[in-house]
């Protein structure tokens, strides 16, 4: 490969970023193009650098790379969007590690996932609007699930495939999807949705376009639903999940 052909250009959101030896870092980067990459940041600690301060938390960049043996290198990044403004107050801040620690669990390096990048990036301009940023967690979680074909079952009872259309009904976790009245087990544990509730949760799951919208808001009970997939998909609590939770609460 010649010189030029191992230097690229990508658009990319800050996840998360460690730091590498004396002066250098790792940055895990959301690209619309590739998807998910880990690339280096050389002398980026330095004040000097020219990537020194703009490759923060959750920042939008038109990135120039170099293909590396093992990582890529940024060779340069010119900042599009940045984001300390929106998450510098506890909740955007909660709110926006929520999101990055989804999208870098569930999605895999070098795949790309072009409609998950366009519901991030809408995620957080919807975080940046709005004074109440969590609310908009439930939404994206599940637009999440759908985008990575994880989708709960919803027009349709999981179990029989009966209409859930102005229907009340539950959240069978396991079977992977919301499940009608007449299906329901004899127990008392089953998360329920009335009917609007279920209706809610419909609106919610077919969002226009990926992107996500501030004003289609989950109600109480399709938020503890959504929550409940998003759980059984991932196997484990959302470590940040838990900041969010203690500020709702204090
Ligand atoms: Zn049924």
């Amino acid at each position: 490969m010649s010189g030029n052909e191992r230097a690229y250009k990508t658009h990319g959101i800050v996840l998360r970023a460690r730091n590498l030896g004396e002066a250098d870092k790792i940055f895990t980067l959301f690209t619309g193009e590739h998807g998910k990459i880990d690339a280096v940041g050389k002398g980026v600690r330095r004040a000097k650098s020219q990537l020194s301060g703009k490759l923060e938390f959750m920042s939008e960049a038109a990135l120039t790379m170099h293909r590396g043996r093992n990582l890529d290198i940024i060779t340069g990044a010119q900042i599009e969007r940045a984001r300390w403004a929106a998450i510098v107050a506890p909740a955007g801040f909660a709110t926006a590690h929520v999101l990055a620690e989804l999208v870098d669990a569930f999605c895999e390096l070098d795949f790309a996932m072009p409609e998950i990048y366009a519901l991030l990036r809408g995620a957080l301009q919807a975080l940046a609007r709005s004074s109440e940023p969590a609310i908009i967690v439930p939404r994206f979680e599940l637009r999440l699930l759908v985008a990575l074909g994880l989708g709960p079952a919803c027009d349709t009872c999981v179990r029989c495939g009966n209409s859930l259309a102005g229907e009340a009904a539950w959240a069978d976790v396991e079977a992977g999807g919301l499940a009608c009245e007449r299906c329901r087990p004899h127990r008392a544990d089953t998360l329920s949705l009335a009917a609007p509730d279920v209706t809610n949760f419909r609106g919610l799951a077919a969002g226009p376009g990926g992107a996500v919208q501030p004003e289609t808001l989950a109600t109480p009970a399709s938020a503890r639903a959504v929550e409940a997939f998003l759980l059984w998909q991932l196997g484990k609590r959302p470590k940040s999940s838990k900041l969010l939770e203690e500020l709702a609460h204090a």
